[in-house]
């Protein structure tokens, strides 16, 4: 219809009575009339604020001359820079002379909800109102500045993507889409073209959407904890990029069609996600419901308001971007706990992996004492058989004396010594008298008993310790006698004779009369001296014992 239609059917405008005319989904043409009246005799100055910015086309018709109307263009679909006024919200600044009693029409038509709250001010009061919203907006856009940079500075530092993710909600959904949706993206951005007053929101919170799933998804760890919804939810973050790029080419009236349901299929789904999560006791759940649910009944307010189900007031007019703001803190409070969470999980695994080490090392420790522990006991008993093994290879078998290689390292060492001390040293020889018959008459064994008792009483006639008697082989022994003169070791070879004469030998079969002849040498080692020189002129001396008679003792000697 035309302004000349309207006024011909002006008997079919009825009176509003709420404070805001609320139609809710209509795309439909609206007329508003209302009269202004001047009747004081100055002309008044006043503005006409249309306090929402889903209009897109605004006409207002005033009255210029009597029955004569002209108009101002605005609405979303009017450029910023070609609005009658410079301002957020749509403003006509109208001049009323004195005298004035008419009618005003002002043409309303959305794509969107549609809403018509109007108020008229003076200069003053439009600038209070102003103020009044712009405080709120600044406050509004520095806490979300300072939760941007805040996190900025926290992916930097923690390198944790979900900082990104929170980033993205944020910059998307609460920065950008809500500069767009306050009317600030040509003062901000200068972004003059009506596309970004009402396609761009489309794309944006189609975009935030798809930002904010992906963000709970890896806080609550969808993928791993709840594999079923969340194939709903990747399939719904389609959906959104779906209509992020449906709505750059299809008509708005369309895609805000696709993204209310969207919206609402998210805040389900997210929402439903959120509560398993806390059922299942992650304690970053609470935070992400709490924030989750704030937006929900913000955007539910703000929705049943331009649906016209609930007044239009300061409240629902702002309570999705307050739930929006109450969301930014609580989803990075729900970050926070996630990492706590991790750092305590860490600090466990830390601590629990120290006990285990210290456990390891403890058995290590046991072990290494008990390796110590039978090294020693081997070593002994090694050490042990070591000194058996010795005493066998320097003992005859037979007589248990000293055998012949223990005797010449014994004089070998004993001249030596004998030699630097210039101390005499005594030799010995001893051999059994006729003892061939012994084994011919009576047998081995009995020699064999003879030689042991022979031993024995050999043995037991040397009374220092300090001297060595030794079985050289056969029926022969060796007595070492060091630091002995020849009168003290002739002496000692008298008395082993003795000890073999004086009494018969006990053997297996009885007793047998032997006797030994012994030769026995005696000097001071000189250099030419040696062992078997000792040996020798020993011999020598035990040749002479037995060639004289045998049972007797013949000395050779220097000294
Ligand atoms: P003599 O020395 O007085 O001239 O006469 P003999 O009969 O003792 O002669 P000789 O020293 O030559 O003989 C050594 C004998 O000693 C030979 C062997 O029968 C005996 N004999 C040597 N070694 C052993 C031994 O280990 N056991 C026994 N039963 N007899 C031995
Ligand atoms: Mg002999
Ligand atoms: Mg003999």
């Amino acid at each position: 219809m035309t302004l000349d239609d309207v006024r011909l059917r002006g008997e079919e405008f009825s009176p509003n009575d709420s404070k805001v005319i609320n139609i809710g989904y209509n795309h439909a043409g609206h007329w508003v009339r209302f009269r202004l009246k001047n009747s004081g005799t100055a002309t008044l100055s006043r503005y006409l604020e249309f306090r929402s910015l889903f209009a897109d086309q605004l006409i207002l018709y005033h009255p210029s001359q009597p029955n004569q109307y002209q108009n101002i263009r605005s609405g979303r679909m009017v450029p910023p820079p070609q609005r009658p006024h410079l301002s957020r919200n749509f403003v006509f600044p109208l001049t009323v002379p004195p005298g004035t009693n008419d009618f005003y029409y002002l043409y309303v038509e959305s794509a969107d909800t549609l809403t018509i709250p109007l108020y008229l001010h003076t200069d003053k009061g439009l600038q209070r109102t102003e103020l009044a919203s712009r405080s709120w907006l600044a406050f509004y856009q520095g806490l979300i500045a300072t939760m941007t940079l805040f996190s900025l500075f926290l992916l930097v530092t923690l390198r944790d993507r979900l900082y990104g993710y929170y980033i993205g909600v944020i910059v998307l959904h609460q920065g950008l889409f809500f500069t767009l949706f306050n009317g600030l993206g040509y003062q901000y951005f200068g972004l003059e073209d009506p596309w970004w007053t009402r396609e761009a929101m489309s794309v944006f919170v189609s975009l935030s959407m798809w930002m904010i799933m992906q963000f709970g998804r890896v806080l609550l760890a969808t993928r791993q904890e709840q594999p079923r919804l969340d194939r709903v939810i990747v399939l719904t973050q389609y959906a959104a990029l779906a209509i992020a790029v449906l709505s750059l080419f299809v008509d708005y009236s369309l895609s805000i069609r696709l993204a209310n349901p969207h919206g609402a299929m998210t805040a389900t789904v997210m929402w439903v996600v959120g509560w398993n999560s806390l059922r299942k006791g992650n304690p970053a759940a609470r935070y992400f419901l709490i924030a989750w649910s704030t937006l929900i009944v913000g955007g539910l307010a703000y929705s049943l308001k331009a649906w016209g189900l609930v007044p239009s007031n300061l409240f629902t007019e702002h309570s999705w971007q307050i739930g929006a703001a109450i969301e930014a803190i609580f989803l990075s409070l729900a970050i926070a706990d996630r990492i706590n969470t991790e750092s305590r999980q860490r600090i466990r695994h830390q601590q629990e992996a120290q006990l285990a080490q210290a456990r390891a090392l403890e058995i290590q420790r046991k072990a290494n004492d008990m390796l110590e522990q039978r090294v020693k006991e081997r070593t002994e008993e090694l050490r042990e058989a070591n000194r058996k093994l010795q005493q066998l290879s320097d003992t005859d078998q037979l007589t248990s004396l000293s055998n012949r290689r223990s005797l010449d390292r014994f004089l070998n060492h004993t001249i030596a010594r004998a030699r630097i001390d210039r101390k005499p040293v005594a030799v010995l020889m001893i051999d059994v008298d006729h003892f061939k018959p012994v084994n011919d008459t009576h047998g081995h064994q009995v020699g064999d008993d003879s030689l042991r008792e022979i031993a024995g009483r050999i043995q037991n006639s040397s009374r220092w310790p300090a001297d060595m008697v030794a079985r050289y082989g056969g029926e022969e022994f060796c007595v070492v006698l060091p630091n002995t003169d020849r009168e003290s070791a002739m002496a000692v070879a008298q008395r082993m004779r003795e000890s073999v004469a004086s009494e018969p030998i006990t053997t297996r079969i009885g007793l047998l009369k032997l006797t030994v002849s012994l030769g026995v040498y005696a000097a001071v080692p000189t250099e030419n001296d040696s062992a078997d020189s000792f040996l020798e002129q020993a011999d020598r001396a035990l040749y002479q014992s037995k060639k004289e008679g045998r049972n007797r003792v013949t000395l050779i000697g220097t000294t």
